[in-house]
């Protein structure tokens, strides 16, 4: 089994899903004692939080290669990247490592196209859903169309996510919230919603919503195990 290396704290609630996610598929895959073999970097979300929305993306950039190195040297044999937002650095990181990087949005591609989708849905903050990053990598990569919500939905978004999800607080009325929206864009013609924030699968779930959902915490954790735990 190779070692798998974390870039946690963003938030720590998702964080920990990860490092549940990977044990679990660790176990379920090879019994016994087994559990998965792994390094995390957590770094202080208020620092993150605070220069994303200075928008001050080179310091971002700088902080997240600095983890990716941190783990390699550490003896990590892959980069994971445990939010959706903070790829927008991950050219930066790239550049820096040489070991893998596992694309959140290279294992989400691939699920989508498993399931025949050609056109979905994005949910994220502000940054994924607006900056190009991660439907420019959808698109280029593997032909998905992405489709974001109206600008009052993008604000919900975005502020549940900040207000709450990464606070561990999952509400009612926000999933109700959600839930309106994703409706709203299945008449738009989204086949599929991504879950393209990884607090997200916290509050909503395919059992909420009429068409499926693309949890990118549950699909990219296990996608680190596939590779970690093949030849
Ligand atoms: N975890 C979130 C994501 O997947 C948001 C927090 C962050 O900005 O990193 O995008």
């Amino acid at each position: 089994m190779k070692t798998i290396g974390l870039i946690g704290g963003m938030s720590w609630e998702s964080s920990a899903v990860y490092y549940e996610l990977i044990n679990l598929k660790v176990r379920d895959k090879l019994g016994g004692f087994h559990s998965c073999k792994s390094i995390m970097v957590t770094v202080d979300f208020a620092e993150i939080e605070d220069l994303q929305h200075k928008d001050e993306w080179e310091a971002l950039d700088k902080m997240m290669a600095d983890s990716a190195k941190q783990l390699e040297s550490a003896g990590a044999d892959i980069i994971v990247l445990c939010t959706n937002t903070m790829h927008l650095c991950s050219p930066a990181i790239i550049e820096n490592i040489s070991i893998p990087f596992l694309h959140i949005a290279e294992a989400t591609g691939m699920e989508i196209i498993r399931k025949g989708l050609k056109k979905v849905a994005l949910l994220g903050t502000r940054f994924t859903m607006e900056k190009d990053f991660y439907k420019a990598f959808l698109y280029e990569k593997f032909g998905i169309e992405v489709i974001i919500p109206d600008p009052p939905g993008i604000e919900d978004v975005h502020r549940i996510i900040y207000t709450e999800l990464v606070h561990g607080k999952i509400k009612d009325d926000s999933r109700e919230t959600y839930k309106n929206i994703i409706a709203d864009l299945e008449l738009r013609g989204a086949q599929g919603v991504i879950l393209g924030c990884t607090e997200i699968p916290l509050l909503i779930s395919e059992s909420d919503v009429n068409i499926p959902t693309f949890d990118t915490t549950t699909i990219h954790a296990e996608k680190a195990v596939e590779w970690a735990l093949a030849d």
